[in-house]
């Protein structure tokens, strides 16, 4: 059985850090680990729930602080705000904060 039929690729397409700054136009630059992040859904750039890798300390009675976190670009992402979810790489917007950055320069 080898039908050729052509699988539509039902990409999405993804925002722009361009565009997602004209959708939200009051977005606040981040400069840590949150560089580059926000929830294209509602704009959100404050919190988000994330699975990361880490080493913990485990004894008995639990666990006891944790060293580095890491997290990958397929990793899982939730929005704080509107619990919006996909992976990590869903909410990244390359150039984001240079864009916000010079936005604001700007505006000085
Ligand atoms: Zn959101």
């Amino acid at each position: 059985m080898s039908k050729s039929t052509k699988t539509l690729k039902g990409k999405p397409r993804k925002l722009t850090a361009r565009r997602l700054m004209q959708k939200f136009p009051n977005l606040q630059p981040n400069d840590n680990c949150l560089t580059n992040i926000a929830c294209p859904e509602c704009g959100n750039r404050d919190q988000f729930r994330i699975e990361m890798k880490s080493v913990f300390t485990l004894r008995d009675d639990g666990t006891d602080g944790y060293e580095d976190t890491d997290w990958g670009r397929n990793a899982y992402c939730q929005c704080g705000q509107c619990q919006h979810e996909g992976k990590v790489c869903d909410f990244i917007f390359a150039g984001l904060d240079d864009l916000l950055h010079t936005a604001n320069e700007a505006n000085d």
